[in-house]
């Protein structure tokens, strides 16, 4: 058998297209469009090339982005400043400070400045009690949301399935889980959280109808680890040494594809599965927090 292989460029092309009409008819008709905001600190080649995806995307789909770029030794109450300032602006809806930031900076402090209607992270403690209590309204962490779409989308609804979440990160894991125990769409399913203190994790792997993987180590789930047929996420990202391409190296997720690939029933490949979902998911974040800003808005004035 060989998998099916679900592809986050064309899912996120398809989801993408949609969004693009939503705020072409927003445009059209109320003369406004979706703002999103970028914030990169210091220089590192990866964080710019994710910021400039973003950027570009919203973009395409005719979001209005500003990136604002900040030396690496900007001072903590520089930045608050920024987001403060970016909280109060009236064309930004979506506010989205790259991590990680220099060690002399504290996340958590910076997360908890944005306001939470603009958090299009989904990474302020509010909007993370929010999700874990179950609120379809919040806006949820990309990564995880773009899986929950891309398995809705190619007919894998996760409801009343049992889906292994392996990582247990606030980034990927635990939003991931709590988005898989709401109610209603996208949700409804049983959850396992495994980790680098579970004991036997092949034995934990097999029970998986859908099988998510966030370690951020190749090769961690092998063949002999996935039930056959269960459908397999590979959400890492890792770079291996690779002499015959020009960069030196390539690409790969946490999932041994190949040897995966020969047993599951589907299979997100890295890159092209879970990434650009997660970028779609962020331009979908940004037209959800600028409808609800609009309506609050609309109805303070009212
Ligand atoms: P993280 O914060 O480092 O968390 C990794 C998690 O994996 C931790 O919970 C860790 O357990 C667990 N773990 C590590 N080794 C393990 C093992 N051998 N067996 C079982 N569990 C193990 O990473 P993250 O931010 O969640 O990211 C994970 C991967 O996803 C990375 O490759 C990252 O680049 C990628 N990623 C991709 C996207 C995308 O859009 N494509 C977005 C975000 C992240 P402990 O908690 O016990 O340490």
């Amino acid at each position: 058998m060989s998998a099916e292989i679900l592809s986050g460029t064309e899912t996120a092309g398809a989801l993408r297209k949609e969004l693009a009409a939503r705020v072409e008819a927003i445009r059209s008709s109320q003369g406004w469009v979706p703002g999103l905001a970028t914030v990169l600190v210091g220089d590192d080649p990866a964080s710019r090339a994710y910021v400039g995806m973003k950027n570009r995307a919203a973009g395409e789909v005719g979001i209005h982005s500003r990136q604002i770029d900040l030396p690496a030794d900007v001072p903590e109450a520089e930045l608050l400043g920024l987001v403060e300032g970016l909280n109060a602006d009236p064309e930004i809806h979506g506010i989205l400070v790259q991590l990680p930031l220099p060690g002399h900076i504290r996340e958590s402090r910076i997360l908890e400045a944005i306001r939470p209607e603009k958090d299009v992270d989904g990474f302020h403690p509010v909007n993370v009690g929010r999700l874990s209590s179950g609120d379809r309204d919040v806006l949820a962490p990309c990564t995880p949301a773009g899986i929950v779409e891309l398995l809705l989308r190619n007919g894998h609804d996760p409801s009343g399935r049992h889906v292994v979440v392996v990582g247990r990160s606030n980034i990927v894991g635990k939003p991931m889980a709590s988005l898989l125990l709401r109610k209603g769409r996208g949700g409804d399913a049983t959850v396992t959280v495994a980790h680098s203190r579970t004991p036997d994790l092949g034995a934990v792997t097999r029970l998986a109808d859908i099988l998510i993987v966030a370690v951020g180590w190749p090769g961690t789930v092998t063949g002999e680890m996935v039930r056959p047929g269960a459908v397999v996420v590979d959400v890492g990202v890792n770079r291996v040494d690779d002499a015959s391409t020009e960069k030196g190296y390539r690409l790969v997720g946490d999932v041994d594809f190949e040897g995966v690939r020969a047993v599951a029933g589907a299979i997100t490949p890295v890159p092209g599965g879970v990434g650009p979902m997660t970028i779609a998911t962020l331009l979908s974040n940004t037209l959800q927090a600028a409808m609800a800003l609009r309506a609050m808005d609309e109805g303070m004035q009212g």
